[in-house]
């Protein structure tokens, strides 16, 4: 099994980091070259029975200039080719404008969205069914998970996980 999964979110809630714990030190393909594309490949995770190339996607934010709108317009159209979307959000700080906006493009995109929320170390276990809900209250996720990119809490779940829409 292979494909292509995003990974999609503001900045700051961790996405560099759970690329380099799910990556560790099986890094294949590891770029800091400027977006020249509108695909970063970030990382190739490798095992014996999978292979998941991971594409960090950058341009999703508001804009009030044509360039932005075209830069955003690209990365969907860059979400509709991969089999799966990770949504990251940060369970520590509120849902906000970043979040909403992400979500509300995210909608026009018929590919499976995972929403991943991370830095679950830094919260309580039972403030996490309330913030699930507000997060499924604006869209529809395929799957909910939980992890700490940090600490490599969940990080196997979501590989599972992810293996099944490949
Ligand atoms: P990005 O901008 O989305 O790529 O976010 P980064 O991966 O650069 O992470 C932003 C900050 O959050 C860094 O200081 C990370 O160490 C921290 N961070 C990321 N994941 C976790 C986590 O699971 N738990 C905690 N406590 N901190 C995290
Ligand atoms: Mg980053």
């Amino acid at each position: 099994k292979s494909g292509f999964v995003a990974i999609v979110g503001r900045p700051n809630v961790g996405k560099s980091t759970l690329m380099n714990q799910v990556i560790g030190q099986k890094i294949a393909i590891m770029s800091d070259k400027p977006q020249t594309t509108r695909n970063k490949i970030h990382g190739v995770y490798t095992t014996e029975d999978k292979q998941i190339v991971f594409l960090d996607t950058p341009g999703i934010h508001k804009s009030n200039s044509k360039l932005g709108d075209f830069m955003v317009k690209s990365a969907l159209g860059a979400l509709e080719e991969v089999e799966a979307i990770l949504f990251l959000a940060d369970v520590s700080e509120e849902l906000g404008g970043g979040d909403r906006f992400i979500i509300e493009q995210l909608k026009k995109v018929n590919t499976p969205v995972f929403l991943v929320l991370n830095k679950i170390d830094k919260v309580q276990p039972e403030a996490l069914l309330p913030i699930i809900d507000k997060y499924s209250k604006l869209h529809t996720f395929t799957e909910v998970v939980p992890v700490s990119a940090r600490d490599g809490n969940n990080v196997t779940t979501l590989l599972e996980q992810i293996g099944r829409y490949l």
